[in-house]
Protein backbone atom coordinates (compact mmCIF):
# COMPACT_ATOMS: atom_id res chain seq x y z
CA UNK A 1 0.00 0.00 0.00
CA UNK A 2 2.85 2.30 0.88
CA UNK A 3 4.86 1.63 -2.03
CA UNK A 4 1.87 2.63 -4.47
CA UNK A 5 1.22 5.45 -2.21
CA UNK A 6 5.08 6.16 -2.75
CA UNK A 7 4.42 5.81 -6.56
CA UNK A 8 1.98 7.79 -6.87
CA UNK A 9 3.84 10.75 -4.77
CA UNK A 10 6.65 10.63 -7.53
CA UNK A 11 4.29 10.92 -10.50
CA UNK A 12 1.96 13.49 -9.37
CA UNK A 13 4.81 15.81 -8.04
CA UNK A 14 8.30 17.38 -9.66
CA UNK A 15 10.79 19.56 -8.93
CA UNK A 16 11.96 17.47 -5.97
CA UNK A 17 14.69 18.26 -3.34
CA UNK A 18 16.16 14.53 -3.07
CA UNK A 19 18.57 14.61 0.31
CA UNK A 20 19.81 12.28 3.17
CA UNK A 21 20.95 12.57 6.66
CA UNK A 22 23.72 14.85 7.67
CA UNK A 23 27.43 13.13 7.14
CA UNK A 24 25.91 11.06 4.28
CA UNK A 25 27.18 7.60 4.03
CA UNK A 26 27.05 4.47 1.72
CA UNK A 27 23.24 3.66 1.65
CA UNK A 28 22.22 7.32 2.27
CA UNK A 29 24.18 8.61 -0.90
CA UNK A 30 23.59 5.33 -2.65
CA UNK A 31 19.72 5.70 -2.16
CA UNK A 32 19.63 9.23 -3.22
CA UNK A 33 21.06 8.27 -6.40
CA UNK A 34 19.45 5.43 -7.63
CA UNK A 35 16.46 7.38 -6.52
CA UNK A 36 17.47 10.60 -9.06
CA UNK A 37 18.27 7.43 -11.85
CA UNK A 38 14.53 6.77 -11.49
CA UNK A 39 13.15 10.12 -11.69
CA UNK A 40 15.41 10.92 -14.42
CA UNK A 41 13.55 7.87 -16.33
CA UNK A 42 10.00 9.70 -15.15
CA UNK A 43 11.04 13.08 -16.57
CA UNK A 44 11.60 14.20 -13.37
CA UNK A 45 13.07 17.35 -12.62
CA UNK A 46 15.59 17.54 -8.91
CA UNK A 47 18.17 18.92 -6.84
CA UNK A 48 19.66 16.10 -4.68
CA UNK A 49 21.50 18.69 -2.01
CA UNK A 50 22.68 16.91 1.22
CA UNK A 51 23.34 19.27 4.54
CA UNK A 52 27.49 17.75 4.47
CA UNK A 53 29.14 16.63 1.66
CA UNK A 54 30.02 12.89 1.06
CA UNK A 55 32.45 10.61 2.53
CA UNK A 56 35.27 11.02 0.37
CA UNK A 57 35.89 7.30 -0.43
CA UNK A 58 32.22 7.74 -1.80
CA UNK A 59 33.59 10.23 -4.96
CA UNK A 60 33.93 7.04 -7.10
CA UNK A 61 30.50 7.02 -7.73
CA UNK A 62 29.76 7.65 -11.02
CA UNK A 63 26.68 9.53 -10.59
CA UNK A 64 28.66 11.31 -8.06
CA UNK A 65 28.73 14.64 -9.41
CA UNK A 66 25.52 15.64 -9.41
CA UNK A 67 25.10 15.79 -5.39
CA UNK A 68 25.52 19.60 -4.06
CA UNK A 69 26.42 20.28 -0.50
CA UNK A 70 23.87 22.90 1.39
CA UNK A 71 25.51 26.52 1.72
CA UNK A 72 23.25 29.56 2.69
CA UNK A 73 23.02 30.68 -0.85
CA UNK A 74 21.14 28.34 -2.25
CA UNK A 75 18.40 29.54 0.33
CA UNK A 76 17.85 32.52 -1.97
CA UNK A 77 17.71 30.04 -5.44
CA UNK A 78 15.41 26.85 -3.92
CA UNK A 79 12.22 27.20 -2.27
CA UNK A 80 11.01 23.26 -3.13
CA UNK A 81 7.10 22.50 -2.98
CA UNK A 82 8.13 18.81 -2.57
CA UNK A 83 11.47 16.71 -1.32
CA UNK A 84 12.10 12.99 -1.44
CA UNK A 85 14.13 11.98 1.99
CA UNK A 86 15.69 8.93 2.03
CA UNK A 87 17.60 6.92 5.20
CA UNK A 88 16.46 9.66 7.29
CA UNK A 89 14.44 8.51 10.94
CA UNK A 90 13.33 12.39 11.63
CA UNK A 91 13.29 15.54 10.25
CA UNK A 92 16.05 16.79 12.52
CA UNK A 93 18.53 14.56 11.23
CA UNK A 94 18.26 16.32 7.33
CA UNK A 95 20.43 19.05 9.05
CA UNK A 96 20.46 22.72 7.17
CA UNK A 97 18.64 21.55 3.73
CA UNK A 98 15.31 22.25 5.65
CA UNK A 99 15.64 25.83 5.17
CA UNK A 100 15.27 25.10 1.46
CA UNK A 101 11.75 23.38 1.90
CA UNK A 102 8.36 25.55 1.52
CA UNK A 103 6.42 25.44 4.68
CA UNK A 104 3.99 22.99 3.16
CA UNK A 105 6.42 21.13 1.26
CA UNK A 106 5.02 17.75 0.30
CA UNK A 107 7.46 15.07 1.73
CA UNK A 108 7.96 11.12 0.84
CA UNK A 109 9.97 9.42 3.62
CA UNK A 110 12.19 6.65 2.62
CA UNK A 111 13.45 4.70 5.13
CA UNK A 112 14.29 1.38 7.03
CA UNK A 113 15.03 2.50 10.76
CA UNK A 114 12.97 1.39 13.18
CA UNK A 115 12.82 4.49 15.24
CA UNK A 116 11.68 6.04 12.50
CA UNK A 117 9.26 8.81 13.15
CA UNK A 118 6.76 9.08 9.78
CA UNK A 119 7.38 12.88 9.45
CA UNK A 120 6.41 12.68 6.04
CA UNK A 121 3.21 13.48 3.72
CA UNK A 122 3.87 9.80 2.59
CA UNK A 123 5.72 7.17 4.56
CA UNK A 124 7.53 4.63 2.88
CA UNK A 125 9.18 2.73 5.92
CA UNK A 126 9.83 -0.77 6.39
CA UNK A 127 11.97 -1.86 9.08
CA UNK A 128 12.35 -5.23 7.58
CA UNK A 129 14.27 -3.82 4.66
CA UNK A 130 18.27 -3.91 4.91
CA UNK A 131 18.84 -0.72 3.69
CA UNK A 132 17.00 2.06 2.28
CA UNK A 133 18.15 1.15 -1.54
CA UNK A 134 16.80 -1.89 -1.23
CA UNK A 135 13.37 0.23 -0.85
CA UNK A 136 14.40 2.13 -3.66
CA UNK A 137 14.96 -0.91 -6.03
CA UNK A 138 10.96 -1.48 -4.69
CA UNK A 139 9.78 1.62 -6.74
CA UNK A 140 11.64 1.11 -9.86
CA UNK A 141 10.04 -2.30 -9.64
CA UNK A 142 6.23 -0.80 -8.77
CA UNK A 143 6.62 1.99 -11.62
CA UNK A 144 7.82 -0.80 -14.02
CA UNK A 145 11.55 0.87 -14.56
CA UNK A 146 14.89 -0.88 -14.82
CA UNK A 147 18.51 -0.05 -13.37
CA UNK A 148 20.29 2.02 -15.46
CA UNK A 149 24.02 1.31 -15.06
CA UNK A 150 25.28 4.33 -12.36
CA UNK A 151 22.00 3.54 -10.36
CA UNK A 152 22.34 -0.50 -10.11
CA UNK A 153 26.13 0.99 -8.98
CA UNK A 154 25.02 3.26 -6.50
CA UNK A 155 21.89 1.06 -5.34
CA UNK A 156 24.88 -1.87 -4.74
CA UNK A 157 27.03 0.50 -2.64
CA UNK A 158 23.74 0.88 -0.66
CA UNK A 159 23.22 -2.38 -0.15
CA UNK A 160 26.68 -3.26 0.82
CA UNK A 161 27.40 -0.57 2.99
CA UNK A 162 24.21 -1.41 5.08
CA UNK A 163 24.37 -4.93 4.83
CA UNK A 164 28.24 -4.72 6.52
CA UNK A 165 29.28 -6.95 3.39
CA UNK A 166 26.13 -9.16 3.25
CA UNK A 167 26.89 -10.32 6.29
CA UNK A 168 24.74 -8.81 8.73
CA UNK A 169 21.44 -10.22 10.59
CA UNK A 170 19.25 -8.24 8.01
CA UNK A 171 20.69 -10.12 4.99
CA UNK A 172 17.63 -12.03 3.09
CA UNK A 173 17.02 -13.97 0.43
CA UNK A 174 15.94 -10.97 -1.29
CA UNK A 175 19.24 -9.20 -0.24
CA UNK A 176 20.92 -11.41 -2.97
CA UNK A 177 18.14 -11.24 -5.49
CA UNK A 178 18.21 -7.63 -5.46
CA UNK A 179 22.30 -7.73 -5.57
CA UNK A 180 22.27 -10.28 -8.44
CA UNK A 181 19.92 -7.84 -10.62
CA UNK A 182 22.18 -5.39 -9.81
CA UNK A 183 25.04 -6.88 -11.30
CA UNK A 184 22.77 -7.78 -14.11
CA UNK A 185 22.37 -4.42 -14.65
CA UNK A 186 25.88 -2.96 -14.22
CA UNK A 187 27.55 -3.50 -10.92
CA UNK A 188 30.85 -4.86 -10.28
CA UNK A 189 30.75 -6.74 -7.07
CA UNK A 190 34.94 -7.18 -7.32
CA UNK A 191 35.49 -3.47 -8.10
CA UNK A 192 32.85 -2.11 -5.71
CA UNK A 193 34.79 -4.12 -2.86
CA UNK A 194 38.24 -2.77 -3.68
CA UNK A 195 37.08 1.02 -3.76
CA UNK A 196 34.73 0.60 -0.84
CA UNK A 197 36.97 -1.73 1.70
CA UNK A 198 41.09 -2.30 0.09
CA UNK A 199 41.57 1.37 -0.45
CA UNK A 200 41.98 3.06 3.16
CA UNK A 201 44.21 5.54 3.50
CA UNK A 202 47.41 5.34 5.75
CA UNK A 203 45.76 6.97 8.44
CA UNK A 204 42.96 5.02 8.45
CA UNK A 205 45.26 2.17 8.79
CA UNK A 206 46.88 4.15 12.17
CA UNK A 207 43.59 4.84 13.95
CA UNK A 208 42.76 1.06 13.81
CA UNK A 209 45.57 0.50 15.70
CA UNK A 210 44.79 3.35 18.30
CA UNK A 211 41.25 1.92 18.57
CA UNK A 212 42.28 -1.78 18.85
CA UNK A 213 44.85 -0.51 21.91
CA UNK A 214 42.35 1.20 23.76
CA UNK A 215 39.41 -2.26 23.82
CA UNK A 216 38.37 -3.37 27.01
CA UNK A 217 36.20 -6.25 27.85
CA UNK A 218 33.97 -5.85 30.31
CA UNK A 219 31.13 -8.30 31.91
CA UNK A 220 33.45 -11.47 31.56
CA UNK A 221 34.04 -10.71 28.09
CA UNK A 222 30.27 -10.11 26.89
CA UNK A 223 31.03 -6.61 26.71
CA UNK A 224 34.09 -4.23 24.76
CA UNK A 225 34.52 -1.08 24.72
CA UNK A 226 36.61 1.07 22.80
CA UNK A 227 37.58 5.19 22.07
CA UNK A 228 39.30 7.53 20.37
CA UNK A 229 39.94 10.94 22.38
CA UNK A 230 39.94 14.52 20.78
CA UNK A 231 43.93 14.62 20.92
CA UNK A 232 43.76 11.43 18.49
CA UNK A 233 40.90 12.76 16.25
CA UNK A 234 41.51 16.19 15.97
CA UNK A 235 45.61 15.28 15.07
CA UNK A 236 46.22 15.34 11.51
CA UNK A 237 46.02 11.20 11.34
CA UNK A 238 42.59 11.71 12.99
CA UNK A 239 41.29 14.44 10.39
CA UNK A 240 42.32 12.19 7.67
CA UNK A 241 41.72 8.80 8.70
CA UNK A 242 37.73 7.08 8.18
CA UNK A 243 36.25 5.81 11.18
CA UNK A 244 33.48 4.17 9.65
CA UNK A 245 33.71 0.52 10.87
CA UNK A 246 35.82 0.89 13.49
CA UNK A 247 33.55 -0.21 16.32
CA UNK A 248 33.19 -3.63 14.50
CA UNK A 249 36.84 -4.23 16.11
CA UNK A 250 35.92 -4.58 19.65
CA UNK A 251 32.43 -6.48 18.04
CA UNK A 252 34.48 -8.96 16.48
CA UNK A 253 35.87 -10.66 19.35
CA UNK A 254 35.27 -14.02 20.37
CA UNK A 255 32.46 -14.24 23.05
CA UNK A 256 31.64 -10.41 22.75
CA UNK A 257 28.00 -9.52 22.07
CA UNK A 258 27.79 -5.84 22.59
CA UNK A 259 30.57 -3.12 22.09
CA UNK A 260 30.39 0.96 22.39
CA UNK A 261 32.91 2.71 20.60
CA UNK A 262 32.78 6.35 22.17
CA UNK A 263 34.62 8.92 19.87
CA UNK A 264 35.07 13.03 21.05
CA UNK A 265 35.49 14.65 17.98
CA UNK A 266 34.41 18.00 19.60
CA UNK A 267 36.18 19.50 23.23
CA UNK A 268 33.64 17.35 25.48
CA UNK A 269 31.49 16.41 22.80
CA UNK A 270 31.32 12.25 22.29
CA UNK A 271 29.95 10.61 19.41
CA UNK A 272 28.83 7.03 20.29
CA UNK A 273 28.47 3.95 17.92
CA UNK A 274 26.53 1.11 19.88
CA UNK A 275 26.54 -2.96 18.45
CA UNK A 276 25.31 -5.88 19.33
CA UNK A 277 25.08 -8.97 17.84
CA UNK A 278 22.51 -10.87 19.77
CA UNK A 279 18.91 -10.50 20.41
CA UNK A 280 19.40 -9.92 23.74
CA UNK A 281 19.78 -6.15 23.65
CA UNK A 282 18.05 -3.47 21.69
CA UNK A 283 21.03 -0.66 21.18
CA UNK A 284 18.23 1.23 19.32
CA UNK A 285 16.64 1.35 22.65
CA UNK A 286 19.73 1.86 24.44
CA UNK A 287 20.94 4.53 22.09
CA UNK A 288 17.38 6.31 22.78
CA UNK A 289 18.18 6.71 26.33
CA UNK A 290 20.75 9.09 25.57
CA UNK A 291 18.59 10.87 22.68
CA UNK A 292 20.17 8.78 20.02
CA UNK A 293 18.38 5.99 17.54
CA UNK A 294 19.05 4.18 15.17
CA UNK A 295 18.28 -0.23 14.63
CA UNK A 296 18.01 -2.98 16.68
CA UNK A 297 22.02 -3.82 16.24
CA UNK A 298 23.48 -0.84 15.57
CA UNK A 299 22.60 2.37 17.02
CA UNK A 300 24.60 5.74 17.61
CA UNK A 301 24.00 8.63 20.25
CA UNK A 302 25.97 11.93 21.53
CA UNK A 303 27.01 12.60 24.73
CA UNK A 304 28.01 16.08 26.04
CA UNK A 305 29.84 17.38 28.94
CA UNK A 306 31.04 13.59 30.02
CA UNK A 307 34.20 12.20 29.92
CA UNK A 308 34.89 9.13 28.10
CA UNK A 309 34.96 6.98 31.23
CA UNK A 310 31.93 8.88 32.26
CA UNK A 311 30.34 7.54 28.50
CA UNK A 312 31.77 4.30 29.40
CA UNK A 313 30.29 4.07 32.82
CA UNK A 314 26.71 5.17 31.86
CA UNK A 315 26.63 2.79 28.61
CA UNK A 316 27.50 -0.15 30.56
CA UNK A 317 25.01 0.67 33.55
CA UNK A 318 22.56 1.35 30.72
CA UNK A 319 23.15 -1.98 29.15
CA UNK A 320 22.99 -3.93 32.57
CA UNK A 321 19.91 -2.40 33.10
CA UNK A 322 18.39 -3.24 29.91
CA UNK A 323 19.59 -6.83 30.19
CA UNK A 324 17.12 -7.26 33.36
P1 LIG B 1 27.00 4.67 13.36
O1 LIG B 1 27.36 4.07 14.66
O2 LIG B 1 27.51 3.84 12.22
O3 LIG B 1 27.33 6.11 13.27
O4 LIG B 1 25.42 4.61 13.26
C1 LIG B 1 24.72 3.41 13.33
C2 LIG B 1 23.24 3.64 13.11
O5 LIG B 1 22.72 4.47 14.12
C3 LIG B 1 22.89 4.30 11.79
O6 LIG B 1 21.79 3.59 11.27
C4 LIG B 1 22.49 5.70 12.12
O7 LIG B 1 21.45 6.12 11.33
C5 LIG B 1 22.07 5.62 13.57
N1 LIG B 1 22.55 6.81 14.29
C6 LIG B 1 23.83 7.17 14.50
N2 LIG B 1 23.91 8.29 15.22
C7 LIG B 1 22.64 8.67 15.51
C8 LIG B 1 22.06 9.76 16.24
O8 LIG B 1 22.75 10.61 16.80
N3 LIG B 1 20.70 9.80 16.28
C9 LIG B 1 19.92 8.84 15.70
N4 LIG B 1 18.58 8.95 15.79
N5 LIG B 1 20.43 7.81 15.01
C10 LIG B 1 21.77 7.71 14.91
MN1 LIG C 1 20.49 2.96 5.88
Amino acid sequence: MAIKEAAEFLRNNDNFLLTSHVNPDGDGIGSILGMAGLLRQLGKSFHVICADPPQDKLGFLHAYNIIETFNEAMKGKHSFGAAIIIDVPHMDRIGATVSLLKKDAKLLVIDHHISCENFGTVNLVLPEAAASAEIVAMLYDALGKTFDANSAEALYVGLCIDTGRFRFSNVTPAVFKLAARLVEAGAAPDILSDLLYYNDPIETKIGLAKVIESIELHDGGKTATAWLDYNFMNSEIGKKMDDEGFVNQPLAIKGVENAFLIREKEKGKLRISLRSRTDDVDMNKLAEKFGGGGHARASGCRMDGVSIDEAKKLLLAALNDAKK
